[in-house]
């Protein structure tokens, strides 16, 4: 599973690192997905982290 975040959508709300801080982080203040981690098991705090993105600014790709 591929991990995205459109920096065009994403506002900040720093939600995505709450909720699975082993794949997201933030830079400048924008939620980005951490170097290497783009490639993820179908783990289920990064489907939460995407359903609950408040701007549905990440994407999952299988
Ligand atoms: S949850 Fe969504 S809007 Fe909030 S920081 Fe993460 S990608 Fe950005």
């Amino acid at each position: 599973m591929k991990v995205t975040v459109d920096p065009d959508l994403c506002y900040g709300s720093g939600d995505c690192v709450y909720r699975a801080p082993h794949v997201f982080t933030t830079v400048d203040g924008f939620g980005a997905v951490i170097p290497g981690r783009e490639e993820t098991s179908d783990d289920p705090t990064v489907r939460e982290a995407a359903e609950g993105c408040p701007s549905q600014a990440i994407t999952l790709t299988t």
